[in-house]
């Protein structure tokens, strides 16, 4: 494996895991980062310390003062040039995301691309904050209101979408004029600092004050800094619901704001006049995509009784031809899971999955041998279920697929809302009426409903996000900047 990239990125076997720009902060205490591609250690990274957090919180909240009196389209400049730099390091910065995180290297490229557009889309928006203006019913009276910065964004991410969602986080909030701290995932920490060393270059190149972008590192003990950091108004966290319960708690108890990013437990109807070909490419790519490690990934299939064997057929036939292996190679379809433990987690849902009642469709399997020595590669597999297994309601993070069957659309409908998620959902149909009634109040209750197009992936033009556990918050297009500002009435 040429690993010449991580050099192109400024990383070494050991880097400093905290950082403002210009300083940085050691510490003796290491994070290890393990490719799940081959097992082989990567390179280390520093965990912050509290001291060295404290510096941080105090050179953003400094920063701060300086970056909200740049006019806004001055910001958007800056993330144009952070976008032009992103540009540059495309390949080498997808590369590294497929081989620290194990995604496809076509998948690596298309999460630096999402970055690009955000910045591109931010570059937009800074010159188009708008307020309203209202009438008054005082005479003499004008009332408006505008949009203020909100201050330091502490941005909490994911491992499967290790540079993206901070793209997302950081373009908007430094158009807004806010600055960030970000602490990535521990399972891949190295992402981090090659988007902080992208970050310096254009820092360095127009002289900007220390601050602006800062990166901390560490497990959820680090994420507590900046949860329980009251000079911290927004916390911008993705991950399981599980920690969206502890974090978004933890920052309301301080009146803080939190946007949430949280699981999914995705699924798509498919009625009886269904594209069958179109349906394969949405289903079988949305379940196996980065290895079913999608906040989005399709976890369920809820298929019209008079086509249900049929689909599972040409589902089965196609799993049968899936390859597995390196991600790097683009010859193969499914990469590794994210570690071990995720490779456990995924053994254990089938055999709950079985327990509960399910029939195994397509097995799964770990794999061994020469090609998967990380011992991460699974292959994908589908169970016949019922929507009401505990195991359904519970989003594993793995290639597992679970299929049932419906007899009238407002019952499959009943089925896909009768979770506890509600990121992403889909209807293949060619009958317009379900289409229009999947879409309708009584339909989807999820964040995002597609027709014709399976859960998975986003453009960033739209707002992201999704409700109930999912957790509520909004990113990236449409009116989604309005959470990284507060909102401000004036009367004169
Ligand atoms: P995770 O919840 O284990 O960790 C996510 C981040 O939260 C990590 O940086 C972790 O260190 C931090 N963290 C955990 N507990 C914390 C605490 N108590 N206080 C502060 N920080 C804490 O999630 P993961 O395994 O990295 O990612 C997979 C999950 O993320 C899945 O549930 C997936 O659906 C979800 N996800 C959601 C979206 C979305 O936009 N909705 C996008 C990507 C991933």
């Amino acid at each position: 494996m040429d690993i010449n990239f991580l050099k192109t990125l400024g990383l070494s076997e050991t880097n400093c895991g905290t950082t403002s720009g210009k300083k940085s902060y050691a510490s003796d205490n290491w994070l290890e980062s393990y490719s799940p591609v081959d097992g082989l250690l990567i390179g280390k990274v520093s965990v912050t310390s509290k001291e060295s957090y404290d510096q941080i919180s105090a050179t953003a909240t400094h920063a701060y003062s300086s970056w909200r009196l740049v006019p806004a389209p001055k910001r958007g400049e800056i993330v144009r040039q952070f976008g032009e730099k992103l540009r540059k390091y495309k390949e080498p910065l997808g590369k590294l995301v497929s081989y620290e995180m194990g995604k496809s290297l076509q998948e690596g490229y298309g999460e630096v691309q999402e970055m690009i557009d955000i910045c591109d889309f931010a570059v937009g928006l800074s010159r188009q904050l708008y307020g309203l203006t209202m009438h008054s019913e005082r005479s003499g009276h004008r009332m408006y209101e505008q949009w203020h910065p909100l201050g330091v964004v502490g941005i909490i991410s994911a491992f499967n979408f290790p540079v993206a969602v901070w793209a997302w986080n950081s373009a908007l909030s430094w158009v807004c004029g806010n600055v960030c701290i970000w602490k990535p995932s521990e399972k891949t920490p190295l992402c981090g600092i090659a988007c902080q060393n992208i970050w310096n270059e254009v820092a360095q190149e127009n002289n900007l004050e220390d601050g602006i972008c800062s990166l901390i590192n560490g497990d959820y003990t680090v994420g507590e800094y900046l949860t329980t950091d009251t000079k911290i108004p927004l916390i911008s966290a993705t991950g399981s619901s599980r920690m969206g319960k502890i974090v978004g708690s933890t920052v309301a108890a301080r009146f803080g704001r939190s946007l949430l990013e949280l699981g999914g437990n995705n699924a798509i109807i498919i009625t009886e006049s269904a594209d069958l070909d179109a349906v394969l490419i949405g289903a079988v790519f949305g379940a196996v995509g980065t290895c079913g490690q999608r906040c989005t990934s399709t976890r369920r299939l809820i298929i019209h009784e008079s086509i249900f064997n049929q689909v599972k057929e040409k589902l089965t036939k196609a799993y049968k031809q899936l390859r597995i292996g390196n991600p790097l190679d683009p010859s193969n379809h499914v990469g590794p899971l994210i570690d071990r433990t995720a490779v456990e987690l995924y053994q254990k849902s089938i055999k709950q999955a079985i327990e509960q009642g399910g029939t195994v469709v397509v097995a799964g399997d770990v794999l061994s041998g020469d090609s998967y020595t990380s011992g991460c590669y699974v292959t994908p597999c589908i169970i016949e279920a019922q929507n009401h297994f505990p195991i359904v309601q519970h989003e594993t993070f793995a290639p597992i697929l679970y299929i049932m069957k419906y007899t009238d659309l407002h019952s499959a409908i009943k089925m896909q809302n009768d979770v506890p998620q509600g990121l992403s959902s889909a209807i293949m149909t060619n009958n317009l009426r379900d289409a229009e009634t999947f879409l309708s109040v009584e339909g989807s209750d999820c964040g995002i409903a597609n027709v014709n197009i399976g859960t998975s992936g986003a453009e960033i033009g739209g707002a992201f996000g999704g409700e109930k556990e999912t957790g509520g918050g909004r990113e990236s297009g449409s009116d989604a900047w309005k959470a990284y500002m507060r909102r401000q009435t004036n009367t004169i």
